[in-house]
């Protein structure tokens, strides 16, 4: 049914949790700071405030990256800890467990099939993570929001994306990720179907109703 499956990376295909936990523990040990859970949490809530501005288009993807460490007043010099974060974060490509299994099983029911990724996280960091996980060989294609020059749900990331992919037609791709704005808003207000892959069961019914609601990963195979 739909030829070309548009897959977000994180929380969706990538298990970004434990992937930044453990960049920003060894961040921590390499500027000399104690790492904690509390200093943890403190830092996710910093860079979740940063995402949500640069989602708006209120700050650049450098600032973004330079603000989510100045904001924590422990690290002193904020565009380091940044490059050694940056730098751990690109060599971790943990995966959620049914990626492997369900990426091979659409391959092998559809072999014309095309597989990308479409993701707003860093062009270096997503490339390289990409290159070193098992999904390696079953992606067709990666689309950053770095090279598109917008940012997902912006209509001129999708059209970038289709461009870039050699896609004409809208009734051919599923948009397929965990969050609701980027992903679903985002798919939808392109013209696009979506599933919302709802790992917590947090979905209740808001607006923009996605196409499709999976709780799990290997429900993607019937929907396609
Ligand atoms: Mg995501």
């Amino acid at each position: 049914m739909y030829q070309t499956l548009l897959l977000d990376a994180d929380g969706t295909l990538f298990d970004f949790d434990a992937a930044e936990r453990r960049a920003f523990e060894k961040t921590c040990g390499a500027m000399g700071l104690a790492y904690t859970e509390g200093f943890y949490r403190r830092y996710q809530a910093a860079n979740a405030a940063c995402w949500r501005k640069y989602e708006k288009g209120e700050i650049t993807k450098p600032q973004l990256q330079y603000d989510r460490f100045a904001a924590l007043v422990d690290f002193s010099d904020p565009a380091a800890a940044n490059e050694a974060y940056v730098g751990f974060l690109a060599r971790g490509s943990q995966l959620m467990p049914e990626s492997v299994p369900v990426l091979t099983a659409l391959k092998a029911m559809t072999p014309a099939r095309k597989c990308c990724i479409i993701t707003n996280g860093i062009d270096r960091v997503q490339r390289q993570r990409l290159r070193d996980s098992a999904i390696a060989p079953l992606i067709d294609g990666i689309v950053t929001s770095e090279e598109a020059g917008a940012v997902k749900p912006a209509a001129g990331f999708f059209e970038y994306a289709f461009r870039k992919l050699g896609l004409t037609e809208k009734g051919d791709a599923l948009v397929v990720g965990d969050s609701m704005i980027t992903d679903i808003a985002g798919g939808a207000n392109y013209g696009l179907d979506t599933c919302l892959v709802d790992y917590e069961g947090s979905y209740g019914g808001e607006a923009p109703r996605p196409t499709h609601v999976i709780r799990r990963l290997t429900d993607l195979l019937a929907l396609v």
